[in-house]
């Protein structure tokens, strides 16, 4: 079976829409500042965006707050063909535990993170149909530790839950990664060096940021590599 090409047909959507004359309002969740870099970079050029931060995974409340400010510095401070707004969704750590319940052993990439990408996406999908607005996605298509299959699969199956059309994607297609990663220097963006929850910290190998000069240096360092995206 053909695997499908997402990027080739996110593009085919966007050339439909230049076509038309058309500049759609696209509601985009965004996992944090430097996977939102290069997708707002990139859809802002053909999209009115509202960048949508809800990620009730993150742990502790402290790197939440730490992620969200960085997500509202890089939105307002990055230049943007079409406007792009903020939005923060509610921080409800709660559902996220309840979601992961019976699955905090797992691995990273098993079975709590499909519930995690779910929780995510039905919560964009329901804001962007009581905002009314033409598109929704995420942009955690764009790690290489996601699984782009699994993220598309479970988009298109609550945007018809909820009757708004999703943008199939897999934005770490045409450099988007390396994109994110030169733009994450650019800006300077804190990068985070786990997942996000308490399982992926507690796995992760740094649990803390190092604040010495080596420290930072380790952390410009990892921008290479594709960790903890
Ligand atoms: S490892 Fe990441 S994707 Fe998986 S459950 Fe934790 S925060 Fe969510």
């Amino acid at each position: 079976m053909n695997r499908r090409n997402y990027q080739r047909e996110l593009e085919q959507i966007i050339e439909r829409n230049q076509r038309e004359g058309k500049v759609p309002r696209l509601l985009l969740h965004s996992c944090c500042a430097p996977c939102s870099s290069y997708v707002m970079e990139y859809l802002s050029r053909y999209f009115s965006i509202t960048l949508f931060y809800y990620n009730p995974n993150i742990y502790p409340p402290e790197e939440y707050e730490k992620r969200v400010e960085e997500q509202a510095r890089l939105t307002d401070c990055q230049p943007h063909l079409h406007p792009v707004t903020f939005l923060e969704g509610t921080y409800d750590p709660d559902r996220f535990f309840q979601m992961a319940k019976g699955h905090e052993k797992d691995r990273e990439g098993g079975e709590r993170c499909f519930g995690c990408y779910e929780l995510r996406l039905r919560e964009a999908a329901q804001a962007a149909r009581d905002g009314g607005y033409d598109y929704f996605t995420t942009t955690l298509s764009i790690s290489p530790l996601k699984n782009a299959e699994k993220l598309n699969e479970i988009g298109e199956r609550v945007a018809e839950e909820y009757q708004v059309a999703y943008l199939p994607s897999d934005f770490k297609k045409k450099g988007g990664y390396q994109r994110s990663v030169e733009l994450s220097r650019e800006y300077g963006l804190y990068r985070q060096n786990y997942c996000g929850c308490v399982y992926s910290r507690s796995q992760g190998k740094v649990g803390q940021q190092d604040s010495t000069e080596e420290g930072q240096q380790d952390s410009i360092d990892m921008l290479d590599t594709p960790v903890h995206l």
